[in-house]
């Protein structure tokens, strides 16, 4: 685990152990640009605490916070930097189609850019894929009040 944690690139970043521009950092999560942007705006917001996948978030109130919380910081940047977009889109890989072992959540301002794009984002229905985060929210909520 140690040895996964050194290497993962989003561990890094998360430390600014990068040159990668934080576009926000707080004690539990940072976002940034994805490397590969996929939508007129498209950024990632991370925990900075090392969980590796959608399947390690559990039905409590540590983990339920934590995915509000990405999701209130993604909603936050991408109005603000791209206020007049059509749609906006929040939601994470469900593995074995997730890119990096470290949970994050993807943030787009629409249009996808190209427009197939839009492919590697949609649900795949019981085998899974792009899970958006109202429906993790839903599913790892927690059974008695925060
Ligand atoms: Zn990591
Ligand atoms: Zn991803």
């Amino acid at each position: 685990m140690e040895g996964a944690v050194s290497s993962c690139i989003f561990c890094q970043i998360a430390r600014s152990a990068t040159s990668t521009t934080l576009l926000h950092k707080d004690d539990r999560v940072v976002a940034f640009q994805d490397i590969n942007p996929s939508a007129f705006r498209h950024y990632l917001v991370i925990p900075i605490e090392h969980i590796p996948t959608v399947k390690d978030l559990q039905q409590r109130s540590k983990d339920f916070s934590l995915v509000s919380h990405m999701l209130n910081v993604g909603q936050n940047l991408v109005q603000r930097d791209a206020p007049h977009a059509k749609r906006y889109r929040f939601g994470f890989h469900q593995p074995p189609l997730n890119s990096v072992n470290h949970l994050h959540l993807h943030c787009f301002a629409l249009p996808f850019i190209p427009r197939w794009k839009r492919v590697k984002y949609s649900s795949l229905g019981p085998f899974g894929g792009f899970i958006e985060a109202d429906k993790l929210l839903e599913r790892i909520k927690p059974l008695y009040p925060l």
